[in-house]
């Protein structure tokens, strides 16, 4: 298979362009490096099967030669990214969901959107399956991402429905591991640098609201066997495991051995509350379950922060 991967040189995307390539697939990267630093796909240039195109999947872009699958990825992602960088967000949900099935489809390729829990919003449901239909607030500070995502379900349902698209969903859950940006403002790789550096680590509100996080290999062995089927989801992909934020701190503070403080700060707007996904979907139809344990993949998380300088974690410069 050649398989274009949008947002390829980000922190998912670039661990899924390396799976790729390791079972053999040819990988079309595109990307605008404005979220997703260059360097998480310098190091596959110059193996056989791997392509990268810089440009922007919400303007015009070409992919010259074969495509059997398009994966939708490039999106700002983390709370941090797209409350500064509010128009780009909707536009990559938008018309970037929307090049990107016109690319599929002339294909005649498998087209993956990478849609997220987010669209259940605050969720009034637990744990929260596929036939919730979420709780967002359409004007708060995260609505850009979230209906943006909102719109990219609907557009890639729309797609399989009215056009015959062989398109499906996937909604991914917190995920974390190494190439995190250590400045994207995300609990675990600020809660990792933070006690590398012997800092208080910052725990929003009472740190009493919950997250399920799910480790990078795991989340992307989801999305290979969700480009491998012809089913159209949604499927969450996420790991069930649900921890406090202030369990997490707690976590990382004893692996890393620190004895940092926890310090607290104000709850941001309409932060939701409780998070963990039902994955019997997934388990059933694409036959995936996540397998790392939290504490294992923390480990790695942190043995890979440790040898890293910050500085050369900067992306593109946005303009909104
Ligand atoms: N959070 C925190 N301290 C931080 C960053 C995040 O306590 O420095 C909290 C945040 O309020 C949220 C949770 O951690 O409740 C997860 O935040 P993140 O931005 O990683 O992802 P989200 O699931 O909110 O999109």
């Amino acid at each position: 298979m050649r398989v274009v991967v949008a947002g390829g040189s980000g922190f998912l995307g670039s661990h899924l362009c390396e799976a790729l390539l390791r079972r053999g697939d040819s990988v079309c990267c595109l990307d605008d490096f404005s979220s997703g630093p260059a360097a998480n796909t310098d190091p596959l240039l110059p193996l056989t099967g791997f392509d990268r195109i810089p440009c922007d999947v919400t303007a015009r872009f070409q992919v010259p030669g074969d495509v059997d699958a398009v994966v939708h990825l490039a999106s700002p992602a983390s709370p941090y990214d797209y409350r500064r960088h509010p128009l780009r967000t909707l536009a990559a949900g938008s018309r970037g969901t929307e090049n990107l099935l016109e690319l599929a489809l002339r294909h005649h390729a498998r087209f993956v959107l990478a849609s997220t829990s987010e669209i259940y919003g605050d969720p009034q449901v637990h744990p929260q399956d596929e036939d919730y239909w979420g709780h967002v607030n359409p004007v708060g500070p995260r609505s850009v991402y979230d209906e943006a995502k909102r719109f990219a379900e609907a557009l890639t349902t729309a797609y399989r429905r009215a056009e015959g698209a062989d398109a499906g969903i996937v909604r991914i859950f917190n995920t974390y591991g190494p190439r995190m940006r250590a400045h994207d403002g995300r609990v675990v790789s600020t809660f990792v640098r933070q006690a590398l550096a012997g800092e208080p680590l910052t725990v929003f509100g009472d740190g009493g609201q919950t997250r399920s996080f799910c480790y990078v290999d795991d989340l992307v062995e989801g999305l290979m066997a969700m480009l491998d089927s012809d089913l159209p989801g949604p499927f969450n992909l996420g790991n069930p495991n649900e921890r406090t934020v202030r369990e997490l701190a707690e976590l990382v503070l004893r692996i890393t051995g620190s004895n940092a403080e926890l310090r607290r700060q104000p709850l941001p707007v309409d932060d939701p509350v409780r998070r963990r996904p039902v994955i019997a979907r997934a388990r059933a139809a694409l036959g995936w379950t996540p397998r790392v344990p939290l504490e294992d993949g923390l480990r790695r998380t942190v043995a890979w922060f440790a040898t890293r300088s910050y500085e050369s974690d900067t992306c593109g410069a946005l303009s909104e």
